[in-house]
């Protein structure tokens, strides 16, 4: 009973909402959409749509992926969505998509470099995509970018897939693309993509796995993957930092994101949006809220409906 209590005092913190600080959802499946929501996040920092695709002997049709999106963005409007395009290869294989096996499936085809040698699922994907872009809180998010060309790649599909749209007579919103920075080259290179995106997202998860040399599944070299080494708080300052002079909104939704003491840290280097599993929204949202009652003295917190919530 008491441990009901607790849970559903902490609760309570997701319904905050911060002036200059967003808590976004991770999500997998369609039904989470409604989870998320309930636990008062700020928006989806992360669709995985991945799950659409896992456990069935063919891709999802364009109607269906429509379907999906659709409900999150009427679902979160006016905040924003993030939808990543299909993260496949790594561990995740897909029963219809024979892919040649490869000895080091993480450094192999996944991600936006399999998208671009499998471009009917991409342009499937994309046709979903753009068609519910009207609700106008979308964000498209590209997994894997390791070269400018990922990018330029990306974007004569989507300019191919837009025309194809409009001839058809459908209409197209705006939307933004964003890349998540998980392959340790693309730091260096956001310069020449900078004029083609929106914003990033970076995915400490792979970041943490790239960066150590250590398979992110494997017990046995565990000890090696750190994602709270000092060196991946380093990094994270740098793409900050990079972020910051090109005027790229930066979050972060890997595994971190979530843990309460990194929120701290993160804050300090400047990182406004933090994307983590649903569940854990209300505590960020607490730790968030702590850290600013302390620090300032005041409470900087506001809830739509009822100030005294937390009293
Ligand atoms: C990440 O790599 O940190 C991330 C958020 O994506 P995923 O865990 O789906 O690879
Ligand atoms: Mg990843």
């Amino acid at each position: 009973k008491r441990y009901t209590k607790e849970k559903e005092k902490i609760e309570k913190y997701g319904r905050l909402k911060f002036d200059d600080i967003k808590i976004m959802a991770n999500i997998s499946v369609p039904q989470e959409i409604e989870v998320a929501k309930r636990k008062g996040a700020d928006g989806i920092g992360l669709f995985r749509t991945e799950f659409l695709f896992v456990g069935r002997d063919n891709p999802p049709s364009e109607e269906e992926q429509y379907l999906v999106y659709k409900k999150a963005l009427e679902t979160f409007y006016p905040e924003e969505v993030v939808i990543r395009l299909l993260d496949i290869g790594g561990d995740k294989k897909l029963e219809y998509l024979p892919v040649d096996d490869e000895e080091n499936p993480f450094l192999g085809l996944r991600g936006i470099r399999l998208l671009l040698k499998h471009k009917e699922i991409l342009k499937t994907q994309l046709r979903a995509l753009l068609r519910a872009s009207p609700y106008g809180n979308l964000s498209v998010l590209v997994p894997m970018v390791t070269l400018p060309e990922d990018i330029k790649g990306l974007l004569r599909i989507i300019h191919e897939t837009k025309e194809d749209l409009l001839t058809e007579g459908r209409k197209i919103g705006s939307f933004k693309l964003g890349i998540m920075v998980e392959v340790p080259s693309i730091i260096w290179l956001i310069d020449k993509i900078n004029p083609h995106i929106d914003f990033v997202s970076i995915g400490t998860n792979d970041l943490t796995q790239y960066i150590f040399a250590a398979d992110r599944n494997n017990p046995s070299v565990s000890k090696y993957y750190q994602d709270e080494h000092e060196i991946i708080f380093e990094i994270i300052t740098t793409i900050a930092e990079k972020a910051r002079n090109f005027n790229l909104p930066v979050s972060v939704c890997g595994e971190l994101a979530g843990k309460e003491d990194a929120v701290e840290i993160l804050l300090q280097f400047g990182v406004k949006k933090f994307s983590v599993s649903s569940f854990k929204v209300p505590f960020i949202k607490r730790k968030i809220y702590e850290i600013q009652t302390v620090k300032k003295g005041n409470m900087k917190a506001k809830t739509s409906d009822d100030p005294s919530l937390l009293s």
